[in-house]
């Protein structure tokens, strides 16, 4: 339902707790967020309200890099297992996705009978799975392989601890936009989540990624042949 992602000088927990919290208007039944932190991704999730889960927060939970969910069940009862974010089984690869993956079912089929543990009823699991298991060398491109295997609608956004400096959004059918701040950046799924930090924004369209550093973002376009360059600009609004 709602997505905020932050990467940048300042801890991310708290500013993702905000971030949500100004999504909560659009209505949700869970809410969750993963850190990436010099020991890795932490993730913190729940059924309930955004301010429970903000309170719940381990003292320890700190991370200049993270992702934020607030969730609208479709796969899966509302509890705190099916809560985003969703991680590989090795707690690698962490993500937030708005949207329904229709193929879900094959895929989960797959991956069961490669010896692969599900924790989740959601259709958003397959996807940490996917992106765990690509051999590509970049974020971006495991992303992108994991894309290729999916039918459906998404927005999202994905950490991994092997590429520490970096987020990774995607958009098909849900709308999502990469926010530009002073040495940190931001993804959201509206405006709203980040509107007091950043105006100045990039909408992706359709079939777009772009990978987010502190410092700027790059952006392409998922074709059949993979990931093509597709330059696009940050935009001040008025
Ligand atoms: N289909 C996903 C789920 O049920 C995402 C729902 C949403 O957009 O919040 O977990």
């Amino acid at each position: 339902c709602g997505i905020v992602g932050y990467i940048g000088t300042q801890q991310a927990a708290p500013l993702l707790g905000e971030g949500l919290a100004r999504l909560e208007h659009r209505g949700y039944d869970s809410a969750g967020m993963a850190v990436l932190g010099s020991s890795g991704i932490r993730v913190h999730k729940r059924a309930g309200r955004v301010r429970d889960l903000v309170d719940g927060l381990p003292k320890r939970f700190g991370g200049k890099v993270g992702i934020g969910h607030t969730r609208w069940a479709t796969h899966g009862p509302a509890n705190d297992t099916n809560a985003h974010p969703h991680t590989d089984s090795d707690g690698r690869v962490a993500v937030v996705h708005n949207g329904i993956i229709d193929n879900a079912g094959a895929l989960r089929e797959e991956l069961s009978d490669a010896g692969v543990e599900l924790a989740s009823d959601t259709d958003t699991e397959v996807l940490a799975h996917l992106i765990a298991r690509s051999e590509a060398d970049t974020l971006e491109r495991k992303v992108a392989d994991a894309l290729a295997r999916v039918q459906g609608t998404y927005g999202l956004a994905v950490v991994h601890a092997d590429f520490p400096d970096q987020v990774v959004a995607a958009r098909n059918g849900s709308p999502l936009l990469v926010g530009v701040g002073e040495k940190e950046m931001y993804v959201a799924s509206d405006l709203a989540a980040i509107v007091r930090h950043t105006t100045t924004v990039a909408h992706l369209e359709d079939g777009e990624m772009a990978t987010v550093t502190a410092g700027g973002f790059t952006t392409y376009r998922l074709d059949a042949s993979g990931l093509a360059a597709a330059p696009r600009h940050a935009k001040q609004l008025d």
